[in-house]
């Protein structure tokens, strides 16, 4: 028997797609659209418009008017809160049809709702942190450095109009992380959603729209980077750029951006690190808990993923018995079936190219403890792969040091904490790392000297009001917290002589 996902397309009551813009649900100017196949049956999922440029230009001119002319940057603070608290409550009122259509975009596994961070509960947070932020961040008042008396203010003012590009893998806590700062700062925004995850986007969407959001304020354009996301980077009215996704098309957007010198945030990806001490509290959680990032609901494919397991030598043995052990643990398959703990891999481009590493690392030296292979019968028509590991990796191989994205951890050995810390640092990417040892001291030491946005120590996990954000090629700016609000803010200076001499 196949496995089949479509009998819960008709329960969740999912519609093919529109476009939104200007507060109208509308086709694309052509016609064209994208069929969306589910990762885990290949089966057509439903259907959504491809934005073609006009399309593109309609939603950004709509934003555009929204800036200039609506109401929304102007609007008291007093009623922003309330709006995002409203959709925040929203959110939560409808957390089980949002899960089901994002298992049916993606196959992030019903049964992951529960964990925080990817959560629908999450993303309510964010939008009410951000609310929290509206009423309080402000300019400041400055004295006279030189001349005659005068009065200096500074003002924190909405950027403009936001292109806000998401990912599919963690569509919920992505959407919440651009949006709500954005809408908090006063912006208007032109969203597209990754063709692989859009329509739990689209719901999260119709529910800004139930909670009071004016027309033009958020406008949606769906379909794939060429042509819709390129036509939207490339725009001359967008003003900020605010991106997450792979280091590749980050690049572009960089390029894109110099010719009308948009202000850009980048959340790429990562290959980051795990350090293994060998007084690490518990040497079996730490590899459970290391795996469990590389297989657990996306199976390997998120930014945070500790894909660089480095475990010292007195403890390798022992990390790779209860690694492989949590790899036999995982189950995948059906996403609604609650018993299913990981994902296929999101399309057969990725599955290939996932395949590829794990065949070009054993041609390398790296040996195969487990997995690498793909499961048939009733899954063979889904992209899955085993989860997987490889010991006795060097940190210069492949597999050590590019971004898989897929359920594949690289055991690294080491001696000594300078080793350690070099291994570790050995990388373009800087997202994240963990340490585990049960010294304070030398988990401090170690921490401080890591170049990663966010190092969890026995542990990490991502929060609406910590900033989180990349070193080196993992990105640009941060989202989370206080300095996420202010990066949808332009500061303004405003002076005025208080005497007949300014200066
Ligand atoms: P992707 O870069 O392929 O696509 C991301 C988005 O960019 C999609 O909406 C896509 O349609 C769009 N896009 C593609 N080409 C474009 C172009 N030329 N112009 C404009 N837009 C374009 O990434 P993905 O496969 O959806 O997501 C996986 C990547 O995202 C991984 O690298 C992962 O590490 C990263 N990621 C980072 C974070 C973070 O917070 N740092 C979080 C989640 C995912």
């Amino acid at each position: 028997m196949t496995l089949t996902v479509r009998p819960h397309r008709d329960e969740v009551g999912l519609k093919d797609g529109q476009l939104y813009v200007d507060g109208a649900w509308r086709p694309a100017a052509d016609g064209a659209t994208w069929t969306h196949l589910h990762p885990a049956s290949g089966e057509p999922i439903g259907e959504f418009p491809i934005a073609t440029m006009s399309d593109v230009d309609d939603a950004v001119l709509a934003a555009r008017r929204a800036f200039d002319d609506g109401p929304w940057p102007r609007s008291r603070a007093g009623q922003r809160i309330q709006l995002l608290h409203r959709y925040a409550q929203l959110l939560r009122e409808h957390t089980d049809e949002l899960q089901r259509l994002q298992a049916l975009d993606n196959s992030i596994p019903l049964s992951f709702g529960g964990v925080y961070a990817p959560s629908v509960g999450a993303a309510a947070d964010v939008f009410d942190h951000h609310a929290g932020w509206v009423d309080k961040v402000g300019g400041q008042t400055l004295p006279p450095y030189q001349g005659g008396d005068h009065l200096a203010m500074t003002f924190r003012e909405p950027i403009g109009v936001v292109a806000a590009i998401l990912p599919w893998n963690a569509p919920f806590l992505l959407f919440a992380q651009k949006v709500a700062p954005a809408l908090a700062a006063g912006c208007t925004i032109v969203l597209k959603p990754s063709e692989y995850c859009t329509f739990s986007v689209l719901h999260m969407v119709e529910l800004l729209v139930e909670a009071g959001l004016p027309d033009g304020v958020l406008n949606v354009v769906t379909g794939p980077g060429d042509p819709t996301g390129a036509a939207l980077i490339t725009h001359p009215l967008v003003d900020k750029v605010s991106f997450t996704g792979s280091r590749a098309v980050g690049r572009r957007i960089v390029e894109a951006s110099a010719g009308t010198l948009k202000r850009v945030s980048l959340e790429l990806g990562g290959k980051s690190p795990t350090l293994v001490f060998p007084d690490a509290p518990d040497i079996g959680l730490a590899a459970m808990t290391t795996m469990g990032t590389v297989t657990m609901g996306l199976s390997g494919q998120a930014c945070v993923a500790h894909t660089r397991a480095l475990v010292h030598r007195e403890v390798y043995d022992q990390f790779l018995a209860a690694a492989e052990m949590m790899a036999g643990a995982i189950t995948y398959g059906d996403p609604f079936d609650a018993g299913v703990l990981a994902s296929p891999l999101i399309n057969t481009r990725q599955l290939d190219r996932v395949l590829g590493f794990i065949e070009r690392a054993q041609e390398a030296g790296a040996k195969l403890v487990t997995g690498g292979t793909r499961p048939d019968g009733e899954l063979a028509a889904g992209n899955f792969v085993r989860p997987t590991v490889f010991a006795d990796v060097a940190n210069d191989m492949e597999i050590a040091r590019e971004e898989v994205f897929g359920p594949v951890l690289a055991v690294i050995p080491f001696a000594s904490d300078d080793e350690a810390v070099r291994l570790a640092n050995d990388t373009e990417y800087g997202l994240g790392a963990g340490v585990y040892t049960s010294d304070a001291k030398r988990a401090f030491r170690v921490a401080r000297r890591l170049r990663a946005g966010t190092v969890g120590i026995n542990g990490f996990q991502l929060e609406p009001h910590l900033p989180f954000g990349g070193f080196k090629q993992s990105g640009l700016g941060r989202e989370g917290g206080r300095s996420a609000f202010e990066a949808y803010t332009e500061l303004k200076t405003v002076m005025m002589p208080l005497t007949e001499e300014l200066m």
